[in-house]
């Protein structure tokens, strides 16, 4: 039946807009069922659960029988954005709170480039950047690495809409220096973005830059960091006009009551936050070296994950050889990048699980 009534229509006008039905969705890290089976090393979640205030908070916010979810949240997440705006040092006039970051690059992409116009990235780095181009139907460009990780053939002057910055890098993990940033904001003529999903495990971060440079926005995700991918929540922090401008089209109550509760508490509880990245780094430091020395080559990384290639540079071999052994780690569909894996640092005892594995795998 389905099929005459297809037939019935044939040479109908698509419904579709033609930049829809031409462009491959965006495929995310798999996430198996069983996930309590696996070492799970492949979309740089983290290790430790959020802190414990984090669940009082949820459990505060939902009471006995749930009567507050009976009403709307804070449409501009006011109370949130006053916590994190004490955090990083803005006025709340300065930041806005997503449904995970991946809604404000959206929404920065749907702000400044029109049909046909140019949004830039750097390749390799965060293909999303490109899906929400084209949903947009502006035109991709981007841009290649150097050997000592510059932006190869950047223009003098850009005049691009927006310039995705993803520092530090994923999946490579190294971190542009801010003297570089710096540069690039004045080449730039349209808004760089630095997406900062990882700097809370990097030496260094662009919050100054954004309040000496007009066209500088940065992007953060409490998915990695703050161990808190299950509830969506990130943000952008750049001056009002841009902030304003992405206020009128998020949707209103883009954030639920529980996540902007949760959100406060783990703000606020910035000891524990401290200690948790702390791990993380100590133990990617660990792996780096013990990596090294069975014969890998590691990029140096200011992230929560290495990218790694074993001495043959067959990135597919190791990734088969660990996901038998109920490890899953990244393997990059890239050509470019299939002589290695992105692997996120877990526990220290899931990463001494996945080198005795490398080891053997050899
Ligand atoms: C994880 C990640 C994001 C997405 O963060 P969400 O807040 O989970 O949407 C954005 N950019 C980069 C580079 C990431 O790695």
């Amino acid at each position: 039946m389905a099929g005459q009534y297809r037939s019935d229509r044939r040479n109908r006008v698509s419904y579709l807009r033609p930049a829809i039905t031409a462009m491959n969705g965006y495929v995310p890290g798999f996430q198996p069922d069983d996930v309590a089976s696996w070492i799970k090393l492949n979309t740089n979640e983290n290790p430790y659960p959020p802190s414990p205030k984090v669940v009082e908070a949820i459990q505060t916010e939902i009471g006995s029988n749930g009567a507050s979810l009976r009403t709307y949240p804070s449409a501009s997440s006011q109370r949130l954005r006053e916590a994190a705006g004490r955090l990083y040092g803005f006025d709340p006039s300065w930041m806005i709170m997503a449904n995970g970051s991946d809604e404000v690059l959206n929404n920065l992409i749907r702000a400044c480039a029109g049909e046909g116009e140019d949004v830039g990235y750097v390749h390799p780095s965060y293909s999303y950047y490109s899906t929400l181009a084209e949903i947009q139907g502006a035109a991709v460009r981007t841009y290649g690495l150097t050997d000592s990780f510059k932006i190869e053939a950047f223009p003098e002057h850009y005049n691009g809409r927006v310039f995705f910055l993803t520092s530090p890098n994923s999946p490579l993990g190294f971190a542009f220096p801010l003297d570089y940033i710096e540069e690039l904001a004045k080449d730039c003529g349209g808004l760089l973005v630095i997406d900062e999903a990882y700097a809370d495990f990097a030496d260094c971060n662009a919050l100054a830059l954004v309040k000496k440079y007009e066209n500088i926005v940065v992007t953060r995700t409490f998915s990695k960091s703050y161990a808190l991918a299950g509830m969506r929540l990130g943000l952008a922090i750049a001056r009002p006009e841009i902030i304003a401008a992405l206020d009128k089209i998020r949707d209103h109550y883009n954030l639920d009551r529980l996540a902007q509760a949760a959100c406060v508490a783990a703000l606020q509880d910035q000891p524990y936050f401290r200690e948790s990245c702390r791990r993380i780094i100590e133990t990617r430091e660990w792996f780096t070296r013990e990596l090294t020395a069975i014969g890998y080559s590691v990029i140096p990384s200011q992230a929560n994950f290495v990218f790694a290639s074993p001495p043959d540079r067959n990135g597919r071999r190791v990734y088969d050889g660990l996901f038998a052994r109920k490890i899953l780690v990244r393997l990059l569909s890239d050509p470019l990048l299939a002589h290695g894996l992105r692997i996120s640092i877990g526990t220290r005892e899931e990463m001494e699980a996945t080198l005795a594995a490398m080891a053997e795998i050899g």
